[in-house]
């Protein structure tokens, strides 16, 4: 299916969000479009969107609506531009309904690799409502000359290998699933999160309250302050290397890295921008 300029006024493509390549997706699609931007669903203010030039080459694409989704995990979300929606759809069903409801042509999953469940909802919802879907997917980590990382299945499997690598641990997994580790009584945990986390926690636990991305060598002084002795990450992927792992590779601290959880099958994926506009543009 292509969003053809020439009968493109049918097209609305709807971003499950929630990430930065989600924010750059709609970005890019507001430059091409003329017609995002047009109001939010729930309650959300409208967002600026970038003019488009006059006779710019992208002004052809126009129009195109751009709505992003987001769970409403995070209590002040970084918006996009174009239309935003916030909560969930009630599982497969609800947004294959909403995708219906709100005449959604096209559907991109730019959810994060570890937003599991919103992924195969995606693919449902996709199959049930007859829309394509493309899922923008960041590529994942690996380890560099230097690196000693413990890759594990799931938070209770980095829990589980924590103790025999370190005692003052930098936790990078986000702020849910802290339960995990909450039997660690011995384990001194600095935990980063853009909002508190919720008990069940670990009882030693210092929480920095701290919205990416951040620079090397802040991450460096944090590790040196805080006296870190292991880092726990999820492999959430994106740039070739984040800089809190090569500031543990320079400290010989060694790393446990959360796989990611699987994709649904057959899902066209890509990892670039450019790429899914142009899926949207051309087919
Ligand atoms: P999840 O476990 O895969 O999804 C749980 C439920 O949250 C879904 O069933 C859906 O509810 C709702 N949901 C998730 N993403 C949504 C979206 N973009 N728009 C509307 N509803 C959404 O998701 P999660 O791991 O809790 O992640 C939630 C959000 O945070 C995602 O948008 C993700 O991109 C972002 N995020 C997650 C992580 C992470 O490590 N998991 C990290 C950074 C950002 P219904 O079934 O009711 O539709």
């Amino acid at each position: 299916m292509s969003a053809d300029p020439s009968c493109a006024a049918a097209a609305h493509v709807l971003i499950l969000g929630g990430t930065t390549e989600a924010r750059r997706l709609a970005g890019a699609l507001a430059v091409a479009g003329t017609e995002v931007g047009a109001g939010t669903d729930r309650g959300t203010a409208p967002n600026p969107v970038p003019e488009v030039e006059p006779g710019s080459a992208t002004a052809t694409h126009a129009p195109l609506r751009v709505t992003t989704s987001l769970a409403g995990r995070v209590s002040a979300p970084v918006l996009p531009p174009g239309e935003t929606r916030i909560g969930g759809f009630g599982g497969p069903a609800g947004l294959a309904a909403w995708i219906a409801a709100h005449r959604v042509t096209h559907l991109v999953d730019a959810t994060h690799p570890f937003a599991e469940r919103m992924s195969f909802n995606a693919a449902e919802a996709a199959a049930l409502a007859g829309v394509p879907l493309i899922a923008l997917r960041r590529p994942g980590w690996s380890p560099g000359p230097g690196d000693d990382w413990h890759f594990v299945d799931s938070l209770a499997g980095a829990a589980t290998v924590l103790p025999e690598l370190g005692s003052r641990a930098f936790l990078t997994t986000g702020r849910t699933g802290l339960h995990a580790f909450a039997h660690l009584a011995d384990t001194w945990f600095l935990v980063r999160s853009v909002d508190p986390p919720q008990p069940p926690v670990p009882p030693r636990l210092e929480v920095l309250l701290a919205r990416g991305p951040f620079g090397l060598d802040d991450e460096r002084e944090l590790l040196a302050r805080h006296r870190i002795d292991v880092l726990v990450t999820k492999d959430s992927g994106g740039s070739a290397t984040a800089p809190k792992l090569t500031a543990a590779r320079g400290a010989a601290i060694p790393v446990v890295v959360v796989r990611r959880p699987p994709v649904p099958h057959g899902v066209r994926e890509t990892a670039s921008v450019e790429a899914v506009r142009h899926w949207l543009l051309h087919g």
